[in-house]
């Protein structure tokens, strides 16, 4: 008997409320500024990482590459950290990588133990990977700023408070849903 309730599993619900951080994080993103690298940017940026650009990598743990990763994450604790889009900003990743080290210091993500990091799946060469972006880190100046002081508080203060609405108007049509769903289960009588 017991097994068999092992076997299932109740699918996640859909709140529209479930979606605020993916909101407040595209708020976040979208202010950032993004700078499309030329052909002979991203081959300099490949030649410090020591990779061959017909078999590129991912830079923290050797698999094939597939998306490129903010080295430096843009965003922390709902803000905008202050780094940029920029081939110096960014390193070939593969998905787990990008996934596991989301907004953590790449050094620290890369020795601990977070689920996928590079040493919890045992990446045998981390060593050589780590001194090779420090190189990294070191060769290229990055973009840091502090981006409040570059536009005008107004508009500042417009944007935050259109989150902080949209939030709100969010809680109002959850509250609608929740209405209909429990009017919809009552009609039907299950
Ligand atoms: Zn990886």
């Amino acid at each position: 008997m017991k097994k068999h309730r092992n076997v299932f599993k109740m699918p996640k619900g859909v709140k529209i409320t479930g979606r605020s951080s993916t909101i407040t994080n595209s708020f976040v993103n979208s202010i950032i500024p993004v700078c499309h690298p030329s052909d002979e940017e991203v081959l300099g940026a490949l030649e410090i990482l020591e990779m061959d650009p017909d078999d590129v990598r991912c830079s923290y743990c050797g698999d094939p590459f597939t998306e490129w990763d903010h080295f430096m994450p843009l965003v922390k604790d709902k803000k905008p950290t202050g780094y940029i889009t920029e081939i110096e900003n960014l390193v070939p990743s593969c998905g787990k990588c990008n996934q596991s080290k989301s907004g953590k210091n790449w050094k620290d993500w890369m020795i601990g133990p977070a689920a996928q990091s590079p040493t919890n799946r045992g990446v045998s060469d981390i060593l050589e990977r780590i001194s090779r972006l420090e190189r990294y880190e070191t060769t290229f100046t990055r973009i840091h700023i502090d981006f409040e002081s570059v536009a005008p508080p107004e508009l500042w203060e417009l944007y935050w408070n259109n989150l902080n609405e949209l939030h709100a108007f969010m809680k109002t049509c959850q509250s609608t849903a929740d209405e209909l769903r429990r009017e919809i289960k009552h009609n039907i009588k299950l």
